[in-house]
């Protein structure tokens, strides 16, 4: 069988699509049930385990090595991720910009290769060979090639960050058209935006190649795979963040 990422003829790992780590809960907390039981209603939570032979040993080390262990490392270990909101937005900095946007593309990019049911939304078409050729030559692109969004996913009540929720993917919409991606881990709705032009429309809220990415509190009741909701915000602009 053929690797996806090298395409070297090797035997290939019966790999996780998603790696492991994404459906990690900081903590667990009775009282977000409520929430994320409404939420089913609306997204299709992922349970762990989805595997498929997509990747030969060497591109599963490379993958870890490269993308995966920097991600825990900032995310999770050093605590960069906010794990409550007040406000309506947070700036993070100092983001290795290659590392971590690369990583968010390799989920991306594992999941439209994956054939797997619950990945079925994802269809990158001539997308497909560019980000498999910018995982492999730790090539990350300008911001607005594969822009991302990131929104921090919170309890109504609390503002704090619903860790432990993963949604099977779900096709991005602006203006009708068909833009990106929607994935839900890590306690975020991150939002690769595959179109360039919607993506240069959103551009000062994109993650940047300075390493800062902006983070927009996102109440879990009020999710929708529709970019609407960030017309006002664009036209206020984000000066303090600058
Ligand atoms: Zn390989």
């Amino acid at each position: 069988m053929t690797c996806k990422l090298c395409r070297g003829n090797k035997g290939l790992c019966d790999s996780h699509v998603l790696p492991e780590f994404v459906w990690k809960p900081i903590y667990d907390q009775k009282h977000r049930i409520e929430e994320v039981t409404s939420l089913h209603k609306q997204m299709r939570i992922l349970q762990k385990g989805l595997r498929e032979r997509l990747l030969c040993p060497d591109c599963e080390q490379y993958l870890n090595d490269n993308y995966e262990k920097y991600f825990v490392d900032v995310w999770y270990e050093k605590g960069l991720a906010p794990t409550n909101m007040a406000q309506d937005c947070v700036c993070v900095s100092g983001l290795d910009y290659a590392r971590f946007k690369l990583f968010n593309l390799s989920i991306l990019w594992r999941a439209g290769v994956s054939t797997l049911e619950q990945f079925k939304e994802v269809s990158l078409g001539k997308h497909e060979e560019i980000l498999r050729s910018m995982i492999q030559n730790r090539d990350p692109g300008p911001e607005h090639q594969y822009g991302i969004l990131a929104y921090a996913l919170t309890s109504p009540q609390t503002g704090e960050v619903c860790q432990e929720i993963v949604t099977a993917p779900t096709r991005t919409y602006f203006q009708d058209s068909h833009v990106g991606y929607d994935f839900i881990f890590g306690g975020f709705l991150w939002r690769y935006l595959v179109n360039q032009e919607t993506a240069r429309y959103f551009l000062r809220l994109l993650f940047k190649p300075s390493g800062k990415l902006l983070i927009i509190r996102l109440n879990i009741d009020e999710y929708k795979p529709i970019m609407s909701m960030m017309k006002n915000r664009i036209n206020k602009g984000w000066e303090e963040e600058e």
